[in-house]
């Protein structure tokens, strides 16, 4: 046994046991055309991602509803429904079940807020790239690039560099300061490039045409959806098996609206959910809305999107690899994607912080400017329940000057504190 599988199982017991796992094959999320697994894979033949397929039956043999709710709730309860075939792969550093957080004053009785910024390195990411280093490590990837807006980056080099995989990262030069240095700190090198995320993608790609690296961009490897999928796992268990009727989620590549789409497809398969569905709400800012346009053309790509700027770092993606997947799933789900303005962004981030001592991050925020937006719309019913996502700590980023200071040499006026 090895040193760092020690620590591994110090964080959880649910990594104690090696549990089988029901991968079948991966499969073209547009031409269904099938991939084996245990396989190196990047996009499909057509370009597009690839979905992880499992026995779904034999799963449900294997374990119950009641057998998850016994086990520690941390994100490897769900293993069974995981692609990592050894226990051994896995680098763990504590994938905690994040809570749900009522916001009753800036959001009202029915909303409460998912917040993912208790995770690794502080934001969801660490949810896909466990997942996605753990499978690079069974397949012995041994360097990774990736084009990130910070918080990807940051949690591929937390573990990466844990389990000895080489990374290079690139970020668009405006990247806020904190995530270039997290990046950096945690072991990989990193790049600011003079361009968005996607130029940042273009040069990640050519490296990997050239044999320099595995490309770990959004999407391009099947197993980041497989971690995002966990969030729709955990939140259908904390809710007593029942969803919510809206998700407000915000949308960059959309690797965890997708992920969340495929694992309530994938419970109601194992009969523990049945066929409801939460009606799922794509946010995106005024600044970069390219799956808002989509949808409200009626088509299933999006452009790209020009000019794109934002305080919403997290969500300034002008092209989406998933784009019609984002789309099919906002479709069916008889909800709708909708941007917001920095300013609503700035206000609701103010709102919850002031009135629920909650502080989000800026994209949490434009969950909960849209959650206002589709309830004064109609779109949703006060009454209706509603899970905003906050996909990283608010302590990240910038926050307004505080800058009162005390002379404690001088007689202090105790009725102006
Ligand atoms: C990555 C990221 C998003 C977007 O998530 P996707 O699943 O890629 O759409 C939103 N907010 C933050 C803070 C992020 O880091």
């Amino acid at each position: 046994m090895t040193a760092d599988l020690t620590a591994s199982r110090m964080v959880s017991a649910n990594l104690t046991a090696d549990r089988p796992t029901f991968v079948t094959h991966l499969e073209c999320s547009l031409t269904g055309e099938r991939y084996e697994a245990d396989r190196l894979h990047g996009l499909s033949a057509a370009g597009r991602p690839l979905l992880v397929r499992y026995d779904l039956e034999a799963a449900g043999k294997a374990v119950t509803r009641e057998a998850i709710a016994a086990r520690p709730t941390d994100l490897w309860r769900w293993r069974e429904l995981l692609p990592v075939r050894n226990t051994a792969d896995i680098v763990s550093l504590g994938e905690i079940e994040t809570p749900l957080v009522p916001i009753p004053e800036a959001g009202g009785a029915n909303v409460i807020v998912k917040d993912e910024g208790r995770l690794p390195t502080g934001s969801f990411k660490a949810r896909g790239l466990v997942m996605a280093v753990a499978m690079a490590r069974a397949l012995g990837v041994t360097r990774i690039a990736m084009p990130t807006n910070g918080n990807a980056g940051a949690a591929l080099a937390a573990y990466a560099t844990r389990c000895g995989i080489e990374t290079i990262v690139f970020c668009p030069e405006d990247t806020p300061e904190i995530n270039v240095r997290e990046i950096a700190m945690q072991g990989a090198r990193v790049w600011r490039v003079n361009g968005l995320i996607d130029d940042c993608g273009a040069i990640v790609a050519e490296g990997a045409k050239q044999g320099r690296w595995f490309d770990f961009s959004t999407l391009k490897e099947p197993y980041r959806i497989e971690g995002k999928k966990t969030m729709g796992l955990e939140l259908a268990a904390q809710l007593g098996w029942r969803l919510p009727r809206a998700i407000f989620y915000p949308t960059g590549g959309g690797t965890g609206l997708i992920g969340m789409w495929k694992a309530f497809a994938e419970l109601e398969a194992l009969g523990w959910i049945g066929p409801e569905r939460p009606k799922m709400f794509a946010v995106q800012a005024d600044g970069c809305a390219p799956i808002v346009k989509a949808f409200d053309d009626g088509v299933n790509h999006a452009e790209r999107w020009e000019n794109a700027h934002t305080i919403a770092a997290g969500i300034r993606v002008p092209r989406a690899v998933g784009d019609f997947l984002i789309l099919a799933a906002v479709r069916e789900s008889g909800g709708r994607a909708l941007a917001v303005s920095d300013a609503e962004i700035a206000r609701a981030v103010d709102d919850a912080a002031r009135k629920d001592g909650l502080l989000l991050c800026p994209e949490g925020g434009a969950t909960l400017a849209a959650y206002r937006r589709a309830l004064a719309e109609g779109l949703i019913g006060a009454e209706d329940s509603a899970v905003l996502f906050n996909c990283a700590t608010g302590l990240k980023y910038p926050m307004p000057a505080a800058d009162n200071a005390l002379d404690r040499t001088r007689p202090i006026d105790f009725d102006l504190l």
